[in-house]
């Protein structure tokens, strides 16, 4: 178990209860007593808090838990930030938008989906992490060790619903809560529609960095 979840302990220890033994409730209907029992399905959650219940990071290059390791992602020189274009091989093999590479990085996609990670695969690639500190001086010693270093992973722990005795047999586990996302999407696209200062996307840093990748000419910087 890791410092990091010792909020999650006690629901863990409570759901865990509800698994094997159960509580007592009354069915109003046939009016008699019986052994309620209950499973935890799955998590709704916005992306910042996905890495504290998954355990995938949702940070820097390896960011999409589904693409994992095969993330398609590029640093951006000048905005200092990855971006993440690659998300058309997600798309049917025969989507136009496959073919049209000038509206999305400038070539086309004829690859086929990955394999989203599966539970055994997690249980495999987190064994190493198990027990790990990831207090904050732990963690800040960890990074500065792997600073340079190529990413292999993007586990930061194995989550503690991993102890649920039928986790690992669910397949879907964790939720994305759209209603955020898409609020802060509208966010983006707003103010850079309505090009409101500090909240605009179409800053100089992106146009170079639209220089940078070889799209777009007409939006590249007049000099
Ligand atoms: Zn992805």
């Amino acid at each position: 178990m890791t410092s990091e979840d010792v909020y999650l302990q006690p629901l863990v220890e409570e759901l865990r209860e509800l698994w094997d033994v159960g509580v007592q409730a009354y069915d109003a209907s046939s009016k008699e007593i019986f052994q309620l029992r209950a499973a935890l399905m799955w998590t709704v959650n916005d992306f910042p808090a996905y890495v504290d219940l998954s355990g995938w990071s949702t940070k820097g290059r390896l960011v999409c838990p589904f693409c994992a390791v095969e993330t398609d992602s590029r640093y951006l020189r000048n905005g200092h930030k990855f971006c993440y274009m690659g998300h058309r091989r997600w798309l049917a093999v025969d989507h136009d938008f496959r073919e049209e590479g000038m509206l999305f990085d400038g070539s086309n996609d004829t690859r086929s989906a990955p394999e989203p990670p599966v539970a055994s695969d997690i249980i495999q690639e987190t064994e190493h992490l198990v027990g790990r500190c990831l207090g904050r001086k732990c963690q800040l010693a960890y990074n500065k060790r792997k600073r340079g270093e190529e990413y292999h992973s993007g586990w930061k722990k194995r989550s503690i619903f991993f102890t649920l005795p039928y986790w690992e047999d669910h397949k879907l586990q964790h939720n994305l809560d759209v209603m955020h996302i898409e609020k802060n999407v509208m966010d983006n696209i707003l103010g850079t529609l309505l090009n409101l200062k500090d909240q605009t996307k179409d800053n100089y840093k992106a146009r170079l960095d639209l220089a940078d990748m070889g799209i777009r000419s007409e939006l590249h910087l007049q000099r």
